[in-house]
């Protein structure tokens, strides 16, 4: 695992200028801050990252805290995050999950899977991130990207974002997890793109299953 992340890192640097994901940028504007990252999580949803950055700016700019988010309005809300996709639903719930951690958990983002998943609007792959960017413990999120790559690279041989994350967790030891996300998502958005990846620039294709298969069809 070490040299495919270090490979991934080296193409990156070759190829293109260095982008963070949206979770990683979330995290250094937000300064670490559990329930910014949380909520913008949340909206991060199907939502490109442009638009996630701006409507967690305004949010935030807005309603800074629990306690002033789970005192806002729906509808006011709604006009802050509108440029998200299902910006009313995400809106609602956004302003549930703060008055739930207002209400039951003394404000305080909960730091455990458990905890977090319990949630309304929260699944696994928000809360590993959470684990991840906010806290620091180490966790596996999966979304198209890393299952994709993790996938063609043939680390996984698996149907569904959820199985991916269970069988990297079987296989790839831990030390290695707080890392994955970041790493896979930027590859999977830059390099190993979900149509006509750049196999030809990637310095991990010798690791690849995909590129091993399509070098034996002649494609
Ligand atoms: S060789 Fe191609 S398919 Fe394999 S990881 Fe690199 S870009 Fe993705």
């Amino acid at each position: 695992m070490r040299r495919i992340l270090d490979g991934m890192a080296r193409t990156m640097r070759e190829s293109s200028p260095p982008r963070a994901t949206a979770l990683r940028q979330l995290r250094e504007a937000e300064s670490g801050d559990p329930f910014s990252i949380l909520i913008g999580t949340m909206l991060s949803a199907r939502t490109r990252d442009e638009s996630t950055a701006g409507a967690v700016r305004a949010l935030f700019g807005k309603y800074p805290t629990p306690g002033a988010l789970a005192a806002a309005r729906v509808r006011d809300v709604e006009r802050l995050v509108r440029p998200v996709g299902f910006y009313r639903v995400k809106a609602r719930r956004v302003v549930e999950v703060a008055r739930i951690i207002r209400d039951e958990h003394g404000g305080t983002v909960p730091d455990d899977l458990e905890g977090l998943v319990s949630l309304p609007g929260v699944g696994r792959k928000t809360a590993n991130c959470v684990l991840v960017y906010a806290f620091d413990k180490p966790a596996v999120p999966v979304d198209v990207h890393v299952h994709r790559v993790s996938n063609r690279l043939g680390l996984v041989s698996t149907g569904t974002p959820e199985e991916t994350e269970r069988e990297l967790m079987r296989r790839v030891p831990r030390k290695y997890w707080l890392e994955i996300n970041e790493a896979f998502v930027s590859y999977g958005q830059s390099v190993c793109r979900p149509v006509s990846p750049r196999c030809h620039m990637c310095g991990i294709r010798g690791r690849c299953a995909y590129y091993r298969e399509r070098a034996v069809r002649g494609s």
